[in-house]
């Protein structure tokens, strides 16, 4: 994920000590969340099988709901709904609950995209974007594992996930997707679908689908320190097939690099939301406009997004080093990209001014890079200060670490983390294989510095 949406700062807090409630945590059998994109709002159905329900349990959900129906097969059932916190007494053990509520198009939902561009928007021209911190989801993560999702949309808009739909049922001129997901996030993007300039490239065996936005501004050039934008479609148009070409190589690396993998499709997709600049999941690689033309300018952020279709995925949510396996080893080996595309002379120069120096204001052990973990109940600087220990410092412990084995050794490492069979990967997997390339006393001599 990028930087850029670290720093909406988003307060969920997730315990609440206040209350007298004692520890009862419930298990959620089955999760199902139905989405319906009508004219003027959103609406969500929410269906939830609970086990162990009884007085004083309590699960996490989402503060940012309210007016929401609920209903349940337990007659004597009650409950408080407290920050991000549904205390429930229930007088059965297995409770269906049901919670159904809307939302409703608006500018401050932070659901829908502000234009840009400040053109005025057409109403069919959004994008809607889910993202679990955001106000749409329903249940916090903690209560379960898995879960059902259905979309409904009318057939001018697509449903972009990163995982295939399940299924996809059509009904007149309405579209159902279905998805089963395992993973604590589930971000995904309803679009209309005529907003894209549509371009499908087949390399070797994988469709690159991107779906940029017709109408889109693109970085020119940057005068004086100033960056010069262009909405002229032909000059859009130019500077996207470069971003095209880019995309490739930048793909064909982690592929030559990292263990290859059969890959049928990626699709890009531009989006104006400013609540996140950009992400990877699987083969979903989402870019916001602004990120896009950052990378125009900087080039190792579309290429950090795309590391994470190899690296970072499915890290375990509790474990020491979750946000350094995450992310600091994606964009470390992001950067060995860098490397290979401008030369050793370029990598310096970035590492010293984008890493180095934008890091200087504190130092710190590896010990603290891996034990911090990101947390939205902080103020900004605090997130801040999170990011620079995760996207900063992480790297360049990790270039230390480069710099005694070398780049070989170190990839080897990286690719035998990242592709074992198992479902989540921690730091203990990175560990193992260290010992196992017998690298395990250049990894401990990282303890010893402060960066
Ligand atoms: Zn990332």
């Amino acid at each position: 994920m990028s930087k850029i949406m670290q720093l909406v700062v988003i307060n969920i807090s997730l315990l609440i000590t206040t209350l007298s409630y004692s520890q009862n945590t419930i298990s959620i059998n089955e999760y199902t969340i139905a989405v319906i994109l009508q004219d003027t709002a959103l609406s969500i159905d929410a269906s939830l099988s609970i086990e162990n329900c009884k007085q004083q349990s309590y699960m996490l959900f989402n503060s940012d709901i309210s007016d929401y129906v609920l209903r349940t097969n337990d007659n004597n059932f009650n409950y408080i709904h407290k920050n991000d916190t549904l205390f429930i007494n229930s007088s059965i053990d297995s409770v269906r609950l049901n919670i159904a509520y809307n939302i409703p198009w608006d500018r401050d939902t932070c659901l829908i995209v502000e234009d840009e561009l400040q053109r005025i928007r057409k109403s069919d021209e959004f994008q809607v974007f889910f993202e679990r911190y955001y106000r749409w989801y329903p249940l916090l993560y903690d209560n379960f594992s898995n879960y059902k999702l259905s979309v409904t949309t009318n057939s001018s808009f697509g449903v972009f996930a990163y995982t295939s739909a399940d299924s996809i049922i059509s009904s007149g001129n309405r579209k159902t997707y279905f998805y089963n997901f395992y993973d604590e996030d589930i971000p995904f993007l309803i679009s209309k679908l005529d907003v894209f300039n549509y371009k499908t490239i087949k390399y070797k065996g994988t469709n690159f689908n991107f779906y940029f936005l017709e109408n889109t501004k693109r970085l020119l050039e940057v005068k004086n320190n100033k960056p010069i934008f262009t909405v002229d479609s032909i000059k859009v148009d130019s500077i996207n097939n470069h971003i095209y070409n880019r995309c490739i190589r930048i793909t064909q690396w982690y592929q030559n690099n990292l263990k290859q993998k059969e890959i049928k499709n990626i699709d890009f997709i531009e989006s104006t939301s400013p609540h996140m600049g950009g992400f990877g999941l699987n083969n979903l690689i989402y870019l916001n406009t602004q990120m896009i033309n950052y990378d125009l300018y900087y080039k190792y952020q579309i290429s950090h997004e795309i590391g994470h279709i190899w690296l970072g995925l499915n890290t375990k949510y509790k474990e020491v080093g979750r946000n350094f396996m995450s992310e600091s080893i994606n964009e470390y080996v992001n950067l060995l990209l860098y490397e290979d595309f401008f030369g050793k002379q370029e990598f310096d120069k970035l590492l010293k001014k984008e890493f180095i120096s934008s890091s200087s204001h504190f130092s710190c052990s590896l010990k603290e890079v891996l034990n911090i973990r990101k947390n939205f109940n902080l103020n900004n600087q605090e997130q801040v200060n999170i990011d620079v220990l995760i996207y900063k410092k992480g790297p360049l412990f990790l270039n230390e670490f480069r710099n005694k084995i070398g780049k070989e050794i170190f990839l080897k490492i990286i690719n035998d983390t990242y592709t074992q069979e198992k479902k989540l990967i921690t730091l203990s997997d990175f560990e193992s294989n260290i010992k196992k390339h017998n690298c395990w006393k250049a990894y401990l001599e990282l303890f010893e510095l402060k960066l």
